[in-house]
């Protein structure tokens, strides 16, 4: 028998073999969105798909599973940090193996096939195009349940996936809130509040004078751009070889410089997260991101709580509007500021602002929620759809394209996914009120040009760990509590009341 010291530098190399493969995925994935030709796509998903095949063999092999469940029966022997490392890999092992062979062909397959229903109902504007397809992967997103195992509710076994830990029962009062109190303050602003005129906004801005603007911002928040590389492509990602090759992408709207801006700050936070894990764990999990809902909140907070703050455009502005004098011409930061944060009501959930965001995606977890139960059938779901655009957002949805049809998640296997979008905002909010009650003057400094503190706290708090802590410990000893959403609530509240001016 093998010492323990030896079987932890055997699953160390196992797991950093899977890793390797991964980043070449990632890497062909990177190229495919950035720089392939057209031609090459047919091959490139072939080539995709052998390397993910080896690395899926690698992590699901009879022979890890052993190594795991051995080095796991010792870990008292193991330092803290490995036993740690073991535990996690081993539930990962578990978990990927619960699905038999025949369910994930099953699966892939009834994907592909609600994919391309998708498109052709998509290009029809007819949703029933659409039934039959997201039915059959219906049904098998609640066999899954069952395969993968649950307490309480079916859908939290789809939860797990993409936000370990989190429930139904979490996740009901945190909704019920942002039902009663947010769509009561979106329809007060409506109503009540002083909106101001942003048309200055939509004039014509340099394509590459705003793509260097872009990473002049990237370099002030810290972005390190001797770990990473930006480069434009169709739908903005961030993509991790490691933490020394983290990449961004963006895109430019001639007629809309804030969709770069956005992106560059949402895009930036998630590789600053991604730069900031531990490199000695890499391939580990201790080396890697902990949840989705966790690394939403690291875009979102700089996004954002920072990035749409009065004091991060008190000191950019004047370097922006000295990169575009026509377009902001007679314009200040005050007025800049309230242009950039008006919100209203629309169908559509990607060009949603940070407040409706989250009563498009209350939409679509009670939908969810309700598919997996099976109190609600596809059949009819674009009319339950359209019921909550109205009764949430008061919108009527005009067709299908602008509204049941408009999110690929679902054709695409990913059910549970959309809550982790708001619980980033709601973690975000959390973190960037503890980080400023810790450092009280970072508001000024964010003013004067130095967030550091800022990404200081969150790479002290959030980053070091990978995925040492399940996101609800992660946040508990980050700020002393559970996630709160009152603090969202809170953040909105205050911001929009003043930009609305409403008393
Ligand atoms: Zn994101």
């Amino acid at each position: 028998m093998s010492s323990v010291k030896t079987r932890y530098e055997q699953y160390t190399k196992e797991l950093r073999q899977i890793a390797d493969y991964n980043a070449a995925v990632a890497l062909l994935h990177w190229d495919s969105e950035v720089n392939a030709p057209r031609k090459g796509a047919s091959f490139r998903s072939q080539q995709i798909a052998t390397l993910a095949a080896a690395a899926h063999q690698l992590a699901t092999s009879d022979q890890l599973g052993q190594l795991l469940e051995d080095l796991y029966a010792v870990r008292t022997q193991l330092s803290e940090q490995e036993a740690r490392n073991v535990a996690i890999s081993l539930d990962d092992y578990h978990k990927a193996t619960k699905l038999p062979t025949e369910f994930v062909r099953q699966f892939a397959k009834a994907r592909a096939e609600a994919y391309q229903a998708w498109v052709a109902a998509r290009e029809a504007n007819d949703f029933q195009l659409f039934v039959p397809a997201l039915s059959a992967l219906i049904d098998l997103q609640r066999q899954k349940t069952r395969l993968m195992g649950f307490k309480d509710h079916p859908y939290n076994a789809l939860l797990d996936e993409y936000e370990q830990g989190a429930t139904v029962s979490q996740l009901d009062p945190l909704f019920a809130q942002v039902r009663s109190e947010l769509s009561q303050f979106a329809r007060q602003l409506q109503q009540e509040g002083k909106s101001t005129d942003d048309a200055f906004l939509r004039k014509a801005f340099d394509k590459d004078a705003q793509w260097n603007y872009g990473i002049e911002l990237l370099k002030n928040m810290g972005y390190d751009f001797e770990a990473g590389r930006q480069d434009r492509s169709v739908h903005p990602f961030t993509v991790t070889f490691s933490p020394l090759d983290v990449r961004v992408t963006t895109r430019i709207d001639e007629h809309n410089p804030m969709s770069m801006i956005g992106t560059c700050i949402h895009e930036g936070g998630h590789a600053l997260y991604e730069q900031g894990l531990p490199q000695e764990q890499y391939g580990l999990p201790l080396g890697a991101a902990v949840s989705l809902g966790i690394h939403e909140s690291q875009s979102r907070v700089w996004e954002n709580n920072v990035g749409l703050s009065k004091a991060y455009w008190q000191h950019h502005f004047p370097a922006f509007k000295a990169a575009f004098p026509v377009q902001f011409d007679g314009c200040d930061v005050d007025t800049f500021y309230r242009a950039i944060n008006q919100v209203a009501p629309n169908f559509i959930r990607v060009e949603a602002d940070e407040l409706h965001y989250h009563l498009h995606i209350l939409v679509r977890y009670e939908l969810e929620k309700a598919l997996i139960e099976g109190s609600l059938e596809v059949a009819d779901l674009e009319k339950a759809w359209n019921a909550k655009y109205k009764e949430l957002l008061n919108v009527d949805v005009p067709d299908a394209l602008r509204g049941v049809l408009q999110d690929v998640h679902w054709c695409e296997g990913l059910m549970g996914y959309f809550p982790t979008y708001s619980l980033g905002s709601f973690y975000a909010a959390q973190f960037f009120r503890k980080a400023c009650e810790t450092h009280p003057t970072l508001p000024q400094e964010i003013a004067a040009g130095d967030s550091s503190k800022f990404l200081q706290w969150t790479r002290q708090h959030l980053h070091q760990y990978g995925r040492a802590y399940s996101p609800q410990e992660l946040c508990q000893r980050a700020t002393g509590e559970p996630l709160n959403v009152q603090y969202f609530l809170d953040y909105v509240r205050a911001k929009y009341s003043e930009i609305y001016s409403l008393s």
